[in-house]
């Protein structure tokens, strides 16, 4: 099914304000002038969608919403989209069901224009329907409470097909994609993005620039950029890339100051989907960045069941891939002790005993891997 031109928010700016990085304050708390300013930039930018989430910051992204925008303006000027989330923290299904009165009474309102159910992966969809929440959402759309709902959504397309399948009257999802993560194992945008599209449903989009890294990309894709010498910021490439995808609501922006608004309105307020010769540009970016050093592993976990010293192979290939693929070296070594503490054991421990690799379907050579690993970020 194709997306037709009066699919769900066809007129919905194509620039979203995500409200899950907001600047603190010395105390940790949210730096609400300063979230009222960018909220003022946003929506003289005519841009009107904002994003956040039940728990976000423990509710404080809620409350700095309603404080910055919701009591500011009218009610009109923008839609709002929050979400219900049944795992962190293992809630009850009462407990889940009494977020959607609690993030209302936190953001002031009486209506959610969107309202999603919050990261269904493929380790937690199974709460999700346990607590009989697909109908109950439903219900609460039939209600008016909400004006349309859907799921933000971190697996694979078989799961995707099936949900979407299920449920045919779902009104749009949640997607991550960027020009890094199309054809990224582990996310499988495009993928993705394809079911979605036989589906005819639409979607907002998260991290457009990978939790800030196509800010600042490698070395090898600024220079790509750069070559294009058109002046935008690395971070304009990667969003205008994702507006352009056919099925898009909105991208979703988490921006964290008032100078990542002012730079994101200032090429998404007026919105043109980039050319053929852009989209080139991206293309070669996008082998630019396969050509940067990493381990490929998927994520699958195949190797883990197995191994008799417990080590978390993948979530320690993902740190050293910061080092590797973003030469964010220090975010590198925080992930690597953070996983090593969390699991009680290094990559120094493993005893070589091969049972991993012989598991592996991308037939990585996981034992020199780690190795490289303890000598570089143990
Ligand atoms: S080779 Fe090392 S990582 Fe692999 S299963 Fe054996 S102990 Fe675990
Ligand atoms: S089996 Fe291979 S691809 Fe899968 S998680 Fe382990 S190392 Fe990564």
């Amino acid at each position: 099914m194709a997306y037709t031109p009066d699919y769900l928010g066809y007129d919905t700016p194509k620039l979203g304000f995500g409200l899950m990085r907001l600047p603190k304050l010395e105390d940790g708390s949210i730096d609400v002038a300063q979230v009222s300013e960018m909220v003022d930039i946003f929506l003289d930018g005519v841009l009107t969608y904002f994003d956040t989430a039940y728990v976000y910051d423990s509710g404080a992204s809620e409350e700095a919403a309603r404080k910055a925008l919701v009591e500011r303006y009218p009610r009109d000027a923008y839609t709002i989209c929050t979400k219900a989330n049944a795992w962190l923290g293992s809630p009850t299904a009462d407990q889940v069901k009494d977020q959607l009165r609690i993030s209302m009474e936190r953001l002031g309102v009486d209506y959610l224009d969107y309202y999603l159910l919050h990261a269904i992966q493929d380790n937690n969809q199974q709460a999700y329907d346990d607590f009989g929440l697909w109908d109950w959402i439903r219900e609460q759309k039939a209600s008016g409470l909400i004006r349309h709902w859907g799921f933000s959504f971190h697996a694979g397309p078989e799961r995707l097909e099936r949900l979407l399948t299920a449920y045919p009257d779902i009104d749009f999802i949640q997607l991550q994609v960027n020009y890094a993560d199309m054809e990224e194992p582990s996310v499988q945008a495009r993928a993705n993005m394809e079911v979605a599209a036989a589906h005819g449903v639409p979607f907002t989009v998260m991290e457009p620039v990978k939790g800030g890294t196509l800010a600042n990309p490698p070395r090898a894709v600024r220079e790509v950029f750069d070559a294009a010498g058109e002046g935008c910021s690395y971070a304009s490439w990667a969003i205008r890339y994702v507006a352009s995808m056919p099925g898009v609501l909105t991208v979703l922006s988490g921006m964290s100051n008032v100078e990542q608004v002012r730079d994101n309105v200032s090429y998404m307020s007026s919105f043109t989907p980039l050319t053929a010769d852009e989209m080139a540009v991206v293309a070669k970016a996008q082998e630019a960045l396969a050509g940067v050093d990493q381990i490929k592993c998927t994520a699958c976990h195949y190797c883990t069941d197995g191994c008799p010293m417990q080590i978390p192979i993948p979530d320690f290939f993902k740190a050293m891939n910061r080092k590797l693929i973003f030469e964010d070296e220090a975010d590198a070594l925080r992930r690597y002790r953070h996983t090593a503490e969390s699991a009680g054991v290094n990559a120094s421990d493993c005893i070589q005993c091969g049972q991993c690799e012989g598991a592996c379907p991308q037939s990585l050579p996981i034992i020199s891997y780690l190795a490289r690993i303890a000598d570089e970020l143990e």
